[in-house]
């Protein structure tokens, strides 16, 4: 999934209506732009604790990517959503429902390594330039975020008025699964985490299914991308060894797992 902010700059630079993609300068100054106001929209946790932990996570895959220009930065968003998105430029959003919905670290590592291959692949920053003008502005940093976050983006109207969110094609999603698999076989972490994190959302879509709603309608297909995943690591014979002998928990993972679970849920603003 992805969100850009880049109305206002698009129409003024005049390159959105071209259907170029972005420069990566123009995608790093949008990202870093966005993520300043979703500081100011988002219920971001900033317990040094829950941070430090998640950074050593992150630090498993973040040596592994190849854009020497990007700088990955993690956040946690106070929502008991099961979501997670990332924006051009490397900023990814993690909501604590899907750290608690983690049956373990290599299936966190799985999500993130999904979010950083949109990035990697410069995703959106392609699909934006796809896009056409900003007439999807509306409501669709709501719809895009789901869940009470959503709700609250969509009443504050702020976001929502500003962002034109880029839906990724079903390849996109398939490319980042790819490249989120090659994350954790380069991290000697179990590459079936990403797997294992799909067939734990399809059974939380049974028994909690408006908590990961969101996350089904951005990322469709479930089934199709168990298969693929599984023959992605097949076809790679150290991903495939990598099933039996890669990492699979960390004490950090548990540690922040069981931190983020008592989180108050944020104040409500309005
Ligand atoms: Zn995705």
């Amino acid at each position: 999934m992805r969100l850009g902010r880049y109305a206002a700059a698009a129409l003024a630079g005049g390159w959105l209506l071209s259907g170029c993609a972005l420069s990566v300068n123009q995608e790093l100054e949008l990202g870093q732009d966005y993520a300043a106001q979703l500081a100011r929209e988002l219920p971001l946790v900033d317990d040094p604790a829950i941070l430090a932990d998640l950074e050593l996570v992150t630090r498993r895959l973040t040596p592994h990517t190849r854009r020497r220009e990007v700088t990955y930065r993690f956040y946690v968003v106070n929502d008991s959503t099961v979501n997670a998105f990332a924006v051009p430029g490397g900023y990814i959003y993690l909501f604590r429902g899907l750290i608690e919905a983690a049956g373990s670290m290599d299936q966190l590592a799985g999500v993130i390594g999904h979010e950083i291959g949109h990035v990697e692949l410069r995703h959106s920053a392609e699909a934006i330039g796809r896009a056409q003008a900003a007439e999807a502005g509306i409501g669709v940093a709501g719809v895009l975020l789901g869940g009470r976050t959503g709700a609250r983006v969509q009443q504050g109207a702020t976001l929502a008025g500003t962002l034109v969110f880029a839906k990724f094609s079903r390849d996109d999603e398939r490319e980042s699964d790819s490249a989120g698999v090659a994350l954790l076989t380069q991290a000697g972490v179990n590459p079936g985490g990403l797997a294992a994190m799909f067939e734990t959302l399809q059974r939380l879509e049974r028994s909690r299914p408006s908590a990961i709603a969101q996350w089904f309608a951005s990322h469709p297909m479930t089934e199709d991308r168990i298969e693929d995943v599984n023959r992605r690591i097949a076809a790679d014979p150290r991903a495939t060894a990598l099933l039996q002998t890669g990492e699979r928990d960390a004490p950090e993972f548990e540690r922040l797992r069981r931190n983020v679970r008592p989180l108050p849920p944020p104040p409500r603003r309005r």
